[in-house]
Formats: C-alpha cells, structure tokens, sequence
C-alpha cells in the first residue's frame, strides 16, 4: 500500500490534574475511543507502524490509528483513587469497555514501561504518591495490551545521582555511546523480557522522545534487531508513513499535540 500514512497517539495515565478531558488522559482516552468507533475507524498495534516501514508488511492502513502510552505507571491496569480527584479507570479497563461496546474498533495499546526497580521506587516517591504505583504489572497486562520497553530508568531527574559514566540525568541524548545504551536499552530489554516471557518487547520509546543520531543511526540499526526491536518510537508530532526513520517513528502525544477531542479529529483529517 503506497501513500499510507498512520496517526500512533500517546498517552499518559499519571496525567491526571482533574476531572476534564485536558489534563485527564483516562478521560481523554476513553472519549477518543468513543469518537474512533463512531468514525468507523479501526485501532491496530502500534508494531504495524515498525513492520510497514520495515517492509516487514504491507497492510491497508486506512482510517486505522494506532495507541500507546508511556511510563507504565500501575493505573494503565488498575482502577486506583486519585488523590484530590478520584477513582481512575485503568487504560486496560477503558480499552476493555470499548471492546465490549465496538468490537469492530479492535482496541489495542502499548504500554512502554521503565525496567529499574531502584528508578520506578524513586519515581514513585517523587513522582507519585508513595503508593507503590510502579509494580512490575506487565505479565498481567491482558489482551489488550502489549508492553514496550521505555529504557532502563528513563534516566529520569529523580535519581539525583549522576547516571552510568557519569551521565548527567534528566535528558536521553545523552545516551550516546555503546556502554551508555547497553545500560539503557540492552539491559532493559533483559529485564523486561524475562518477565514477560514467552512474550518480549517488539518496541522501544525514547524516553523524552530525544533521539540522538548515535542510537538512531548506529546502535538500534546494529543492535535492535537482534535484541528483539522492530522498531523505535520519538514524539515528532506526524504521522508515521513510508519515509519514517524505523528508529524514530513519529507519535503525536495528548495534551500537547491536541488538547480537545475536536483538535484530535482535526489532527486525525490532516493525516488522512
Ligand atoms: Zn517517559
């Protein structure tokens, strides 16, 4: 299929600053959901983007869109009370719902979760609120969601400390020499993988959306194929199409590239 041209949306389920569609991505994501299936659209796993740029496959992508969310906080699985504004249904309830109401719209979502159980602690303390909110919950994820890697430990702010070599944190360029990714993604990968096992991580999430031209380039073209990697997503705000770099795939994230359900569909229109 020549032309194609897939909209790979991103959501975050720790967004969660009140009860309205901005600033909620439960909300937002569930109203989306209701609006994909009115439209007659269909959802797809975000792995086709990677498999049709690979020319691993050649699917009609039309009037499809794909889902994913980052972080891999508990609340994409379970219902939790959202301090100062309420109970939060999970992204993994929100799809099942949908599916039980549109069978024909296929929900589907790819959760890119943090590996280091130091890290997700640490995020969790800080980040959260100290409720034990980063458990390794990925075995669990049900049907209708596949579990992507999102780096060894983000190499996140909070960890204070300087990272691996002396990397200075809060940034994901500076993941730029072989130690450095192994660190971050290799390793990553393992931990991930052999608690998901037989299933494994197809995908990988920029932490940031930063992608340097040494992993884009260089490390996940040498070594994400054999570690398992189709693929490899950025936030670049377009949608993905037969010119996409397979290592930094474009995705449009909520709240930041639209912020309304009208500005989704505007955006979805432009794509089409
Ligand atoms: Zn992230």
């Amino acid at each position: 299929m020549s032309g194609w041209r897939l909209p790979v949306l991103t959501y975050h389920a720790a967004n969660v600053a009140g009860g309205d569609y901005l600033g909620n991505d439960h909300v937002a994501l569930a109203a989306d959901l209701a609006m994909f299936a009115r439209a007659g659209w269909r959802i797809v796993p975000a792995r086709w983007a990677a498999e049709q740029v690979a020319c691993l496959a050649d699917r009609d992508l039309r009037r499809c869109v794909a889902l994913t969310c980052d972080d891999g906080t508990d609340l994409d699985l379970r219902d939790l009370d959202w301090p100062g504004v309420g109970r939060q249904r999970s992204f993994a309830g929100i799809l099942a719902e949908a599916a039980g109401r549109f069978p024909a719209l296929t929900p589907h979502l790819t959760s890119f979760v943090i590996a280091d159980p130091q890290a997700r602690a640490v995020m969790d303390r800080d980040c959260l609120h100290g409720r034990d909110w980063m458990r390794e919950w990925w075995a669990e994820a049900g049907p209708h969601i596949e579990i992507g890697c999102h780096s060894w430990d983000h190499n996140h702010p909070a960890l204070g400390t300087t990272g691996l070599d002396g990397m200075p944190r809060g940034d994901f360029f500076v993941v730029d020499n072989e130690a450095r990714a192994d660190f971050q993604i290799a390793q990553a990968l393992d931990y991930i993988g052999a608690r998901i096992a037989p299933a494994r991580c197809a995908l990988f999430a920029y932490p940031y959306g930063h992608a340097n031209a040494f992993l884009r380039e260089d490390w996940l073209p040498r070594r994400g194929p054999e570690l398992g990697l189709l693929g490899a997503f950025g936030c670049q705000g377009e949608p993905a199409h037969a010119g996409s770099d397979r290592w930094e795939l474009p995705r449009f994230v909520c709240g930041w590239h639209w912020k309304s359900a009208e500005e989704l569909w505007a955006l979805l229109a432009s794509c089409a």
